[in-house]
């Protein structure tokens, strides 16, 4: 079916980025915990409806239980460290304590690496929890918007890459969900920054150890 909407351009405009900057800074100009709160909440609410507003032609070949994207290096932003810390302090203390061990060995063999280097040594998330219908994300509504992005019109291309370690491995991921990712990911970062607060982006493993340590 043809459809009159003219997909967004790859690249987010300098307007777009300068609007969704300023909306962002408007939800932290008081910088409380409340505050990070929501500004996390609707950095994931707009990723959900731009995604829901520019539906791809193809199906995704995401499902439950399929991890291989699970294997990568992941950052995430301050806010969504303390928002995923507190989702994971409400959990009973087994859950959370077999968290922080999956966590310690996680961070002893991934600290430092690179992006590349975590593709070639292809460790699973600790936030991963066995499932009989495989691995599944144990922070799964609160996962940092890096997660929401990666999705995949094809998984053998996924079971490929991970199994093949090769982070040249061609996966079709759909241009919007990269494209929302950049500027909302973008945005956030810039509208912390602006407010003086962190504005970096973190390794989730090592991001989030040092959050709940600190928690
Ligand atoms: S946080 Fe969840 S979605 Fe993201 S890599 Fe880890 S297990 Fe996968």
């Amino acid at each position: 079916m043809k459809t009159s909407k003219t997909p967004p351009s790859e690249q987010p405009s300098p307007n777009e980025i300068a609007r969704q900057t300023a909306r962002f800074r408007a939800l932290i100009a008081k910088p409380t915990p409340e505050r990070l709160r929501s500004l996390v909440s609707a950095g994931h609410k707009q990723f959900e409806r731009s995604l829901a507003a520019n539906p791809t032609r193809q199906p995704v070949a995401c499902r439950m239980g399929c991890d291989h994207c699970c294997h990568l290096y992941v950052s995430a932003t301050a806010p969504e460290l303390m928002v995923i810390a507190e989702h994971v302090a409400a959990w009973p203390d087994e859950r959370r304590d077999a968290l922080r061990s999956r966590l310690d060995a996680a961070l002893a063999v991934t600290r430092g690496l690179s992006p590349v280097e975590r593709v070639r040594l292809s460790h699973p998330c600790p936030m991963l929890e066995a499932t009989p219908q495989g691995g599944v994300c144990g922070i799964y509504s609160v996962r940092p918007l890096n997660c929401r992005a990666y999705a995949s019109f094809d998984a053998v291309a996924c079971e490929r890459s991970t199994r093949e370690r090769d982070p040249d491995a061609p996966i079709p991921v759909p241009k919007i969900n990269m494209r929302t990712r950049r500027l909302l990911s973008h945005c956030m970062r810039e509208a912390l920054s602006d407010r003086g607060l962190d504005g970096d982006s973190h390794e989730l493993i090592e991001g989030l150890s040092r959050t709940l340590a600190q928690s």
